[in-house]
């Protein structure tokens, strides 16, 4: 038995060969922190009665496996095999490689944000996106925000601050996280004035709720739901009727806003931006990383007079976008002026549109090389169909037919077990629990050498 005097000092083991290896990977003060919990931990062990020659000899390695896994970032790239194409958990919308490419521009260099090319004085860092935005959604003027709660809030607060804000009981809803309508309502100061039923709303209810107090009738598209059976619910052209005959500004807030007809694609439809305007809102908002696949922000088009007072508002300064998602949403947004070409850029709908029987062929080329992979861990692969969803609320009860892999072992826990052997490779595969099996849904999946080369990570237990 040796004890103490076998351990080496901090000193000694950042000057061995080890210690300056890591030392050149990790720098200094990582590896010094780390050397010291260890020996910290190594005399307790003596103390207690281990063997001080053999913890000497482990030491190199435990510092070396602690920092490695220290240094891994728990933001590493993940294989989204939920089904669940814009799944918020994990990002929502990757983007377009032109997006790639105006981001990194955007991060390597200075560039024209706030300043007039043209004519050499400021600019405004929104003008980069304005004219598309007009252009794809036909209204007169837009604005850009932090995301969509952002635009929802920051339009509630302008029009409504201190005044009442009409809204339907079947509308009030929740998006997921803490946004509430009705306390996103609370916080940009507007009095929510509830109408109608859950089930039912009129047209009366509305005209019968309006005063000389209203700031603003919401409207909002219940994206994450849907109510049916008895129902009824004022439309957008009939509420802007209203609206209008009474002089307060329609906000309708669409969620997951698409800038085309999702039909085209054999996708039910949602309805478009363009649509919104022109059934006379005054003011529409949405979100920049669900449907339309940009990065995340939120955007606010409509009349002019009101976009110059939302610009105004103080809260704008908080909620504006950096110039990297500036970047990468021009990029993203003048996809859409070439429709020909957006499937193959827009990686959103490139998967969205995936068709079933590529996406079987795939999981038919892949299931042999799963199954040799999973089988020293007991596991077996097949083909099994599956029900992707675009996520992120939009269209919640459609699902898209897909394909995959089921995944099964022996025992109760055998899905939980793997799931969690497959979140810990170096590049985690994420797929969900299903009638005892771990299902790894491949409209995501890139290439089948991702998956592949995902999976040799994994070790025999
Ligand atoms: C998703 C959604 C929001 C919130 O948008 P974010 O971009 O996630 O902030 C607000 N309203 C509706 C109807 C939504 O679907």
């Amino acid at each position: 038995m040796s004890g103490f005097r076998a351990l080496p000092s901090v000193d000694q083991f950042l000057l061995s060969d080890t210690g300056k290896a890591l030392v050149d990977q990790h720098g200094r003060a990582r590896v010094l922190a780390v050397a010291r919990q260890r020996l910290d931990a190594a005399r307790e062990a003596i103390r207690a009665g281990d063997d001080g020659a053999a913890l000497a000899q482990a030491l190199p390695r435990q510092v070396a496996e602690t920092l490695a896994l220290e240094a891994r970032s728990r933001l590493c790239p993940v294989l989204n095999l939920t089904g669940t194409v814009l799944h918020t958990n994990l990002g929502r919308a990757i983007l377009a490689q032109e997006a790639m490419q105006a981001a990194v521009n955007a991060m390597a260099n200075p560039l024209a944000l706030e300043f007039d090319l043209d004519g050499g004085g400021r600019g405004q860092r929104d003008d980069h996106l304005r004219g598309l935005l007009c252009e794809l959604t036909g209204a007169e003027d837009a604005t850009i925000v932090n995301n969509n709660a952002a635009a929802v809030l920051i339009a509630l607060n302008t029009l409504g601050q201190g005044r009442e804000a009409i809204v339907s009981r079947g509308e009030l809803i929740e998006i997921g996280g803490a946004f509430r309508m009705p306390d996103i309502m609370a916080r940009a100061g507007a009095r929510l004035v509830e109408v109608g039923t859950t089930n039912r709303t009129h047209p009366r209810d509305y005209e019968s709720a309006i005063t000389p107090d209203t700031g603003v009738i919401l409207k909002v598209h219940t994206s994450n739901y849907r109510i049916e059976g008895f129902t009824a619910e004022v439309q957008a052209p009939q509420l802007s009727a209203i609206a209008r005959q009474a002089g307060v500004p329609l906000l309708n807030d669409l969620g997951s806003g698409s800038l085309v007809d999702l039909s085209a694609y054999g996708l039910r439809r949602e309805p478009t931006v363009a649509e919104a305007v022109a059934e006379g809102a005054d003011l529409v908002t949405f979100s920049g990383d669900k449907l339309l696949g940009g990065p995340q922000a939120g955007f606010i088009v409509g009349r002019r007079d009101l976009i110059a007072a939302i610009n105004k508002n103080p809260l704008k300064r908080a909620l504006r976008l950096d110039k990297i998602r500036i970047s990468a949403l021009e990029a993203t947004l003048r996809l859409y002026l070439d429709p020909d070409r957006l499937i193959e850029r827009l990686p959103t709908l490139r998967m969205l549109t995936r068709v079933k029987a590529d996406i079987a062929a795939q999981a038919a080329r892949l299931q042999p090389r799963v199954q040799a992979l999973l089988e020293p861990l007991g596991y077996a692969a097949s083909v099994a169909d599956c029900e992707s969803q675009i996520g992120s609320g939009a269209l919640p009860v459609d699902t898209i037919p897909s394909a995959g892999l089921r995944l099964t072992g022996p025992g109760g826990d055998a899905p939980d077990r793997l799931s969690a052997r497959l979140r810990a490779l170096p590049m985690p595969v994420i797929g969900h629990i299903r009638d005892g099996a771990l299902v790894l849904d491949l409209r995501c999946l890139g290439d089948d050498a991702q998956l592949i080369e995902a999976l040799e990570a994994l070790e025999a237990p």
